[in-house]
């Protein structure tokens, strides 16, 4: 008798990566203990490193190793009336509904209305609630996802992605603020303190590396969309009569590219840009195009990269009557300067070294991070845990290598389980102290990504590291 065995799907890529995210304390899930709360995350030992790595990256090559760059950190607590000016309190409460197949996010008004067209009627959907939308798309079956054609829809929600935050004990009375939907508006509210306590001249950019906010309620891919989320974003303001802004645009896109495959190590093939259609753009911006990575789940945008025009700092000068205008020092006029925006998600960035990282071979699984992003640069083993001379010496090099690397202890298991779970967690380089360190100050060094083995002095271990990261 054939038996039908059920065919068990191999594990996807991603759930491969989620679970070792998991299990090596890069990444939990949010509120874990309690059921998890859905889109947030938490990031553990290696993931805290992780992070902080591409941060520190994103700063050095964004700000520091620059002269026409200056940082900021401004409140996540912001006054409603930037809000107001940015256009987030009345743009973002629109009726949404999303495609839980494609998860393609759109306006339910508009959605109607392109159906209705197509069918040849031209009808308005607008000012209809959530429940007449319901309606109308249960009324219609062929209605189906202008993205991926299935008809797989979540119910229609009004939706404002800004969080309001009350201020003050008693209700009303501190008034309400909002936790920030993007960094870059703390940027346009302190144009002016900058130019006016710093000595920078146009054409400059302002950055900033910080957490915002998004009531997002699309179940994302791990942390690749999360309603908590860190965002590093730089305006580069310009007076557009003596800069080009098309060549502006090029050079940023050389720049991002360069800092995504020359400093964090992704391979260029996986990367793409798109540039948005005229439908897509927002009303203000003359161009904007997405650079994609190529995650498991589909190419999807990794950075944004948009000429905003004047209108950030116009809208803002409106609302809040201050005069937000700088000179430029070509034309000695006094004008509104326009930016360019170059806006990622550090987190988005991580689960993309992630992926790109992630590589399963024979024997093992292996995490070929950029060493300068690696949590750990090295890890120092005693050969076996049960020789006091051996654990040691060991010691004694961990303590001194602790310093000026992060530097990972193991000294249980064989050497071959050590290596395999540094391996997983990524870090480059193992030392191992044997007995023929007692005899003559070496020890081995094995490298991850070839699994061979070296003998190098003790003395050389700084040094050998050093001449490895960039
Ligand atoms: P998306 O279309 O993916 O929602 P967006 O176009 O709204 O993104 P921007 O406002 O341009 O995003 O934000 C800039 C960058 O911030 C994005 O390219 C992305 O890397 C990151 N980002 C935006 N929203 C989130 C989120 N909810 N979680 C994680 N990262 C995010």
């Amino acid at each position: 008798m054939e038996v039908n065995l059920p065919v068990r799907e191999p594990q996807g890529k991603m759930e491969k990566i989620v679970a070792l995210c998991k299990r090596r304390g890069f990444i939990y899930p949010g509120s874990d203990i309690y059921g998890g709360l859905a889109n947030t995350y938490d990031y553990g030992p290696l993931g805290v490193e992780l992070l902080r790595n591409i941060k520190n990256l994103w700063w050095k090559n964004f700000v520091q190793e620059r002269s026409d760059m200056v940082g900021l950190d401004a409140g996540i607590i912001s006054h409603h009336r930037i809000w107001e000016a940015s256009g987030h309190v009345a743009g973002f409460a629109d009726a949404m509904i999303d495609c839980k197949n494609c998860k393609a996010r759109m306006r339910a008004d508009h959605l109607i209305e392109d159906y209705y067209e197509k069918e040849g009627e031209r009808k308005s959907a607008e000012g209809l609630t959530p429940e007449e939308f319901d309606q109308i798309i249960t009324d219609n079956p062929k209605l189906t996802c202008p993205n991926c054609a299935k008809r797989e829809w979540t119910k229609v929600r009004k939706f404002n992605l800004l969080f309001p935050v009350q201020l003050g004990i008693v209700e009303g009375e501190g008034g309400h603020g909002y936790l920030r939907g993007e960094t870059a508006q703390g940027i346009f509210v302190n144009f002016k303190n900058v130019i006016d306590s710093s000595r920078v001249r146009l054409p400059f950019g302002i950055a900033q590396i910080g957490k915002s906010f998004r009531n997002e309620i699309t179940p994302g891919n791990s942390i690749f969309r999360t309603i908590e989320f860190e965002q590093g974003e730089l305006e580069f303001f310009f007076d557009p009569k003596t800069t080009n802004w098309e060549d502006l645009f090029e050079n940023w896109k050389k720049d991002i590219l360069k800092f995504v495959v020359g400093h964090l190590g992704i391979r260029e093939e996986n990367l793409k840009w798109r540039a948005h259609t005229d439908l897509e753009r927002s009303f203000y911006s003359k161009k904007t195009e997405d650079l994609e990575y190529k995650f498991p789940f589909g190419f999807k945008e990794l950075w944004g990269l948009a000429y905003r025009t004047d209108y950030d700092l116009t809208q803002h000068m409106n609302f809040s009557k201050k005069d937000l205008t700088i000179m430029d020092p070509v034309t000695n006029e006094k004008i509104t300067p326009h930016v360019i925006e170059p806006a990622v998600g550090i987190n988005r960035l991580m689960l993309m070294v992630l992926v790109d990282a992630y590589h399963e071979e024979e024997n093992r699984t292996v995490l070929k991070l950029n060493p300068n992003l690696s949590p750990y640069k090295i890890a120092v083993f005693p050969l076996l845990a049960n020789k006091p001379e051996l654990v040691d010496k060991a010691r004694s090099i961990y303590d001194s290598l602790k310093p000026n690397f992060m530097t990972a202890w193991d000294d249980r298991g064989n050497i071959g389980k050590r290596y395999l779970s540094q391996d997983e967690a990524g870090t480059p380089w193992c030392v191992t102290v044997d007995f023929q360190t007692l005899e003559d100050d070496t020890v081995t060094v094995r490298d991850r990504d070839s699994a061979t083995q070296e003998r190098i002095k003790i003395s050389e271990i700084q040094e050998y590291i050093n001449s490895k990261l960039q």
